[in-house]
């Protein structure tokens, strides 16, 4: 049975030799993986009683819909509906993201060639569309070159509208998000992927912990979210073996930076054995 094992060494003075510790935390890591599923399966089990109470909230509204407006009781009747919607719309995004979330830790993970470039294309279109239809702002995106990389296409379609979706959601209202997206292959040949966008930005001491669970820093501002977004993303990045984090972006808003190995197609050819 394989035990998982974590390692530290600690360097003795005057070059006496080093303490390696080696930790055995088989059980912990099990514990995770367990809480994990579990989640996921709660998670996909809260959806059924959710879609009954969202059914039955519009057939209420129907209802009040042929009721006479000007009476204070429908009024009152239409306010308590309305919360009762948002509430449910808002569970909905903590089912959803939840799900998201254990699908990025668990799931088996199948990579592909991906051309990036079509990827965000589809990414950015989407929400072009869903700023139309909820009549906010028209975000602008400028594409630089991105390079092909190897990805599992469902998780990396997850991380680009994760970060897309952030970087047009935290902008000052009325402000029209512009975002730029462009890749350049760092020194470890992993693309590098960089996406600048012109929002609100991330308060000072809180640039890694965006990246874990449930931890939202403008928690009082009145941007809808359940924090889980950039924990997945994170999740996501490290499957793939890259990494993520953010900058200020000096001209205001921030940047996001990850990493992802280059497509194999364009890789260039192994050197012929002698
Ligand atoms: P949420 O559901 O709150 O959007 P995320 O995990 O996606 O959760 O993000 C965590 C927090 O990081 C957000 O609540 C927000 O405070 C901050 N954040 C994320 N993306 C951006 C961005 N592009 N600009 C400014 N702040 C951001």
């Amino acid at each position: 049975e394989g035990r998982i094992l974590s390692i530290s060494a600690t360097p003795l003075p005057d070059e006496a030799g080093a303490v390696i510790v080696f930790h055995d935390v088989t059980a912990d890591r099990r514990h995770r993986d367990e809480l994990s599923s579990f989640a996921g399966v709660v998670a996909h089990d809260l959806l059924n009683p959710l879609t009954t109470i969202d059914g039955w909230a519009e057939n209420l509204a129907d209802t009040l819909e042929t009721m006479p407006k000007d009476d204070p009781a429908v009024r009152d009747a239409g306010d308590s509906l309305a919360r009762i919607t948002r509430a449910s719309s808002r569970m909905r995004h903590l089912i959803n993201d939840l799900l998201a979330y254990t699908t990025a830790r668990n799931a088996a993970i199948a990579p592909v060639d991906v051309a990036l470039r079509d990827l965000v294309d589809e990414v950015t279109n989407a929400r072009t569309d869903l700023a139309a239809a909820a009549g906010t702002p028209t975000p602008e995106f400028t594409l630089g070159h991105l390079d092909d990389v190897r990805a599992d296409p469902v998780l990396l379609r997850q991380l680009l509208d994760n970060l897309i979706g952030n970087a047009v959601k935290y902008t000052a209202p009325g402000t029209i998000p512009r975002i730029t997206i462009s890749s350049t292959v760092d020194e470890d040949a992993l693309v590098r992927v960089e996406l600048t966008d012109n929002g609100i930005g991330i308060p000072p001491g809180h640039h890694d912990a965006i990246f874990t669970n449930f931890h939202r820093a403008h928690r009082s501002s009145g941007y809808a979210g359940t924090g889980l977004g950039l924990a997945i993303c994170k999740r996501i990045v490290e499957r793939h073996g890259g990494s993520i984090s953010v900058t200020d972006n000096p001209a205001g808003g921030s940047r996001f930076t990850f990493t992802l190995p280059p497509a194999e197609s364009k890789l260039a050819p192994a050197p012929a054995a002698v």
